[in-house]
């Protein structure tokens, strides 16, 4: 650099604080560099500076950018700025990257944190950091921080995601972004090598990736349900019998979807868990991969579980509001009147009772039990299980959910399964259908834990006449990926 440019350096360098002048600067490890001064690089050098850090931003307009950047930081030109620090965080569009290529020089050695993200996937061949990496081989590139935004950067990490993704080839590069990240209060998980960045550069573009399948069946199964009874019960009584009962779509209907579409996913978690055990009980080992689909599938348990929850919670909701329904207060009166009115005496069927209040009471512990489970998946809860409490109660106590749920609908049914009535136009009723799947995966679930337990004796017997070997390893249940629904 000549004495000129670096006069004019000088001239460009603005310090926000009067007082940065009396007080030393930092040492250069507890400083750090921002290039850019957009959302982003404001919001990380704001976040730097409450850290503790001495934050030097590089700008191409120094004095125009003075005005935005928090009080406190220092601005220079890019070249002066680099100079100020070890470690770079590159706050700028990947498309404007071209102008490090003459900085080159000056970043040898340094430490380029890579913070760009793109609009869409796959928008360039190779991912920004190698990008960055290919313009400034001298330097050592991070990708990292890129999966935060401008807005929870400024929040602080208690208002958002806590946890910083980075990236990268060199270890002691990596440690010092960590080292940072971690003074931010955000924990930092390392992906491994630079060519992971594609993965992180990609990470913000997913819209809940892990919901949209279970997302998509709750859709699926409302709709194809709320259809299936619209034809069954509101059509059929207007056809037959010239009967207009539409208004019990809003709460009639919707109060049969939900438990049905909820028992359903409910099934839906546990089934991949019973298929996965019996697969490997089949292959007579765990160490071998499950079909991309069943993988696809025990990965998204979680979410369809908490989605059942949900359905059932609108199921409670709108059976609580049963009694203050304008429909049936006026059958209940309907009743009382023309029993009166007719002198008629009415008996009480003890028969009757039992099963309604053993159909309440099943519910009532299914859906206690069904709160447990979700109460169980949040991070916070998990956290303060032990693997086997956890598993405990999301498996055991799991099934037994599904179990009283599935009871829970068996005697809603009753003794209407056997009558010709039932079945308008020979379809059968919505809550029959549902059942198929609960009563397949609680089959399934007995006859697995039947068949390991045969096959465990067998096993026994066999070692104990040395036709095995004693550490052969049984697959069991536990040995798969966590069979766990809401895990
Ligand atoms: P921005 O508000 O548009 O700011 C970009 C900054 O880059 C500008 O303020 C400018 O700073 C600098 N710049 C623009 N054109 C340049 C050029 N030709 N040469 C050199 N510098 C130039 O963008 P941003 O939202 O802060 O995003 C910056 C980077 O962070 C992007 O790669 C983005 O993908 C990434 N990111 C952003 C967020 C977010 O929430 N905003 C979250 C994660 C990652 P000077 O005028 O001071 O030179």
């Amino acid at each position: 650099m000549t004495g000129q440019e670096r006069s004019e350096e000088k001239s460009e360098c603005v310090s926000l604080s009067p007082m940065m002048e009396a007080v030393p600067a930092p040492p250069e490890s507890e400083r750090v560099c921002v290039f850019g001064t957009g959302d982003m690089g404001r919001s990380l050098g704001l976040r730097l500076l409450q850290a503790g850090y001495g934050v030097v931003f590089g700008s191409r307009r120094p004095h125009s950018s003075s005005s935005l950047i928090p009080h406190g930081a220092q601005v220079l030109g890019h070249a002066a700025a680099s100079q100020s620090a070890h470690l770079i965080f590159i706050a700028v569009q990947r498309e404007h990257y071209d102008f490090l290529v003459p900085l080159a020089n000056q970043l040898k050695g340094k430490v380029l944190v890579d913070l760009s993200n793109n609009l869409r996937k796959n928008q360039y061949p190779e991912a920004n950091a190698e990008y960055l990496q290919s313009l400034v081989p001298g330097a050592e590139v991070v990708k990292g921080f890129n999966t935060l935004s401008a807005w929870s950067l400024q929040n602080g990490p208690s208002d958002a995601n806590r946890q910083v993704y980075i990236c990268g080839e060199s270890v002691e590069a990596k440690q010092a972004v960590i080292a940072v990240a971690i003074k931010l209060g955000f924990s930092a998980l390392d992906q491994g090598f630079l060519s992971v960045a594609r993965e992180l550069e990609d990470f913000p573009l997913q819209l809940f990736p892990q919901w949209r399948l279970p997302l998509r069946i709750a859709i699926g199964l409302s709709a194809a349900f709320f259809f299936y009874l619209l034809i069954r019960d509101i059509i059929y009584a207007y056809v037959t019998q010239s009967k207009d009962i539409s208004f019990r779509i809003m709460v009639s209907l919707a109060n049969k979807v939900c438990p049905i579409v909820s028992l359903i996913m409910l099934s839906l978690c546990y089934l991949p868990g019973v298929l996965a055990s019996f697969l490997q009980l089949y292959r007579g080992t765990k160490y071998r991969r499950f079909p991309d689909w069943l993988d696809r599938w025990m990965l998204c348990r979680k979410q369809l579980g908490l989605l059942a929850l949900g359905f059932a919670f609108l199921h409670v909701l709108y059976t609580l509001i049963i009694p203050i329904r304008y429909y049936v207060r006026f059958k209940a009166t309907e009743r009382t009147v023309s029993v009166i009115r007719e002198n008629r005496t009415t008996q009480f069927d003890t028969t009757t009772a039992w099963r309604g209040d053993s159909y309440l009471s099943l519910g009532i512990l299914g859906f206690g039990l069904y709160v447990l489970l979700g109460i169980t998946s949040l991070p916070s809860v998990i956290n303060t299980l032990s693997w086997r409490e956890f598993s405990f109660i999301q498996s055991k106590l799991g099934h037994l959910t599904l179990l009283l749920c599935t009871a829970h609908t068996y005697l809603y049914g009753w003794n209407r399964f056997l009558s010709s009535s039932t079945y308008k136009w020979y379809t059968p009723p919505g809550y029959m259908l549902c059942l198929v799947l609960p009563s397949v995966v609680l089959l399934l679930k007995l006859l697995h834990t039947h068949t390991q337990n045969n096959t465990l004796s067998v096993m026994t017997a066999l070692s104990l006449r040395g036709w095995l070997p004693f550490n052969h390893r049984l697959p069991c249940f536990w040995d798969q990926k966590p069979t766990i629904t809401f895990n």
